[in-house]
């Protein structure tokens, strides 16, 4: 029975600034209508600023950027490319959309991110089989940096670009150092469900200014500069409105409250439910700093004596949105009989994460009290389970 007059916590949905209409009607007066004008050269700077970059290019979405950072790197028919497996599908279609083959690799318990150990394994394959990866997409999941010193070296070694799926993890550091700038390329979404959104929207980030001016040209039709319309390459309608980015520069100013207010539900969450046993909340790796942009944790069913499908189906009748970690991508139909390391040969990190996984509403513009609702639900639920223990738990 779902229970509808309950008001509905979404997983993590927009929250405006207030000023996003300021930029808006900046753009509507002076008739910028468009995929390019003032509001998106502003907002590629301040991006440019904020995570410490020479380039950023402001694209239609997250996956675009992707796409575009695989064309640079010249990934084509019949290459290679490693990806993380545990993700959303679209840190990986653009490798099909080039024609490529996607090679997945496991997570590591400490950030949930791609396995190093995993990552060398496969690396060391390809280099006897002689047929390196063309790029390396490594995720930063829920805000959360991947390994990157381990993961960059062992990339450097092999001389394999990386490309930082940054995606989650807008506002997050890492030593210090903006998440997404650790590959040869990152990338942002400002999706609507995204710490911070444009409705729909993206961001390719490098040092590599030639490469950028290149990105610039591709995401814009592959125009020449003629006074006539000249194509010698196949280009892509890839910019972001100029409405959209005025959008993008109000949510952007308050990116850091954001972030101070999803790490705050988190540790609320982590407070009230952490004392049951079971339940164990997705790591922060030392000297990182994760965004939260999503609360996730693990529920050992035998221990906490609830499963991830119960909860869910129990938040849903209380009309709350939680979800599944995501399932990983070497399980998925659409890639089947690609190949897969996993985190040693006997464990796959990202299927017992996506098993015993599940995402709690998140978004910044949850008051208190709805995060007390979602713990109450999950408490009423957990004692009501411990009154009859399963057999194998005793
Ligand atoms: C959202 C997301 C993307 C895609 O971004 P869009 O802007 O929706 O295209 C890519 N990778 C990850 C990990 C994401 O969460």
């Amino acid at each position: 029975m779902n229970n509808n007059s309950k008001k509905k916590i979404f997983l993590s949905p927009p929250h405006m600034s207030g000023n996003e209409t300021k930029y808006i009607q900046e753009a509507m007066d002076t008739n910028w209508i468009a995929p390019l004008g003032p509001n998106v050269d502003a907002f590629e700077k301040e991006i440019a600023n904020l995570v410490g970059v020479n380039e950023a290019l402001a694209v239609s979405s997250g996956t675009a950027a992707i796409h575009l950072a695989l064309i640079l790197l010249e990934v084509k028919q019949g290459d290679v490319v490693f990806c993380s497996t545990l993700t959303f599908v679209a840190s990986a279609n653009p490798i099909l959309y080039q024609g490529a083959e996607p090679v997945f690799i496991d997570s590591e318990p400490e950030t949930w991110n791609m396995s190093p150990q995993a990552l060398e394994k496969a690396l060391q394959d390809a280099a006897n089989e002689g047929k390196l990866p063309k790029a390396v997409i490594v995720v930063d999941l829920y805000g959360q940096s991947a390994k990157m010193d381990e993961i960059v070296e062992l990339c450097n070694q092999y001389d394999v670009p990386i490309i930082e799926d940054s995606a989650e993890s807008l506002g997050a550091s890492y030593k210090g150092r903006a998440s997404g700038t650790f590959g040869k390329f990152g990338i942002f979404s400002f999706n609507g469900n995204k710490i911070i959104t444009t409705s729909s929207g993206g961001m390719l980030i490098s040092d590599d200014e030639v490469l950028m001016k290149k990105a610039r040209f591709l995401a814009t039709q592959a125009k020449e500069p003629f006074s006539y319309y000249q194509h010698n390459e196949c280009g892509y309608n890839y910019r972001l409105s100029n409405i959209l980015a005025g959008i993008g520069r109000a949510q952007l100013e308050v990116l850091q409250n954001r972030v101070e207010r999803r790490r705050e539900i988190f540790s609320i969450y982590k407070r009230e439910l952490s004392s049951f046993s079971g339940l164990d909340f997705m790591p922060e790796l030392v000297l990182t700093r994760s965004n939260r942009w999503l609360t996730a944790l693990t529920m050992n069913e035998e221990v906490s004596g609830i499963s991830v499908p119960q909860l869910l189906e129990e938040l849903s009748n209380e009309n709350v949105e939680a979800r599944h970690v995501w399932k990983p991508l070497h399980m998925q139909p659409l890639f089947d009989g690609n190949r897969y390391y996993s985190h040693d040969e006997n464990t796959s990190i990202s299927e017992y994460l996506f098993r015993t996984g599940i995402c709690l509403p998140s978004g910044s513009s949850m008051s208190e009290q709805d995060v007390y609702r979602v713990c109450s639900i999950i408490k009423k639920l957990i004692s009501e389970k411990s009154h009859f223990p399963r057999v194998n738990a005793l």
